[in-house]
């Protein structure tokens, strides 16, 4: 259940960094924050997913790439709430049936919207499947917990920048494999024109 004046039980278990004094349902300065979840990536994996964005750029590629250190796998992206209780209760939830897991990177690829620039990303494979069965649980997690259902399907990517021209043709088969040992709830925030991504909440995979 809920506390909203001591989240130990949360913290105890997941081992995160749940914030005690923002508590649930409360406003921080009246604004509801921009929430999502993320798979966070260890050093080695950061940077193989630069050096496909280095490639990609020594390929003539332009546009607002990311920096490294904000390289993650989107699990749920939330959008404006304030329910960091919640959120964070339903990671409990869908981590309690979840073993650490196999994620490797792949070749790079691009969204395209309607304009001529993308989103470009190196794609990340889920083989056995244990990505989207943590997604799913997830998903009916949050809506228990009256979380909108999320409108996007799982197609897990690393993004490396937006608005990304001059790609075509661009390659980079990769094979790196890493074990997903959590999953983080972050806030979003843009300070000076860079996104800020801030940690508050993590559960670990048991
Ligand atoms: P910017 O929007 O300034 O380019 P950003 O996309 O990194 O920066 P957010 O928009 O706060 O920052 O998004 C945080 C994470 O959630 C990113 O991984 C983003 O791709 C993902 N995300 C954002 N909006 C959605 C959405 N509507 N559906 C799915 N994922 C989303
Ligand atoms: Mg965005």
């Amino acid at each position: 259940q809920c506390k909203p004046h001591g989240a130990g039980a949360l913290a105890k278990s997941g081992g995160g960094l749940y914030n005690e004094g923002t508590g649930s349902h409360k406003t921080k300065g009246g604004h509801a924050m921009r929430l999502f979840i993320a798979i966070a990536l260890p050093p080695d994996i950061r940077r193989a997913a630069a050096d496909t964005a280095a490639r990609l750029r020594a390929h003539g590629a332009e546009g607002r790439f990311v920096p490294p250190e904000n390289y993650h796998i989107t699990l749920r992206f939330i959008g404006e709430s304030n329910a960091l209780c919640e959120a964070a209760e339903a990671m409990h939830s869908a981590a309690r049936d979840c073993r650490p897991f196999l994620l490797r990177l792949s070749d790079y690829g691009a969204f395209s919207g309607k304009s001529e620039s993308s989103t470009g990303f190196v794609t990340v494979r889920d083989d056995q499947g244990e990505l989207r069965r943590l997604y799913e649980t997830l998903e009916a997690a949050l809506w228990e917990r009256g979380f909108d259902r999320g409108r996007s399907r799982l197609m897990p990517h690393i993004t490396l920048g937006r608005s990304i021209t001059g790609d075509t043709g661009f390659a980079c088969p990769r094979n790196e494999a890493f074990t997903a040992q959590g999953m983080t709830l972050y806030e979003s925030q843009s300070v000076r024109g860079q996104m800020a991504y801030t940690p508050l909440h993590k559960e670990l995979f048991v």
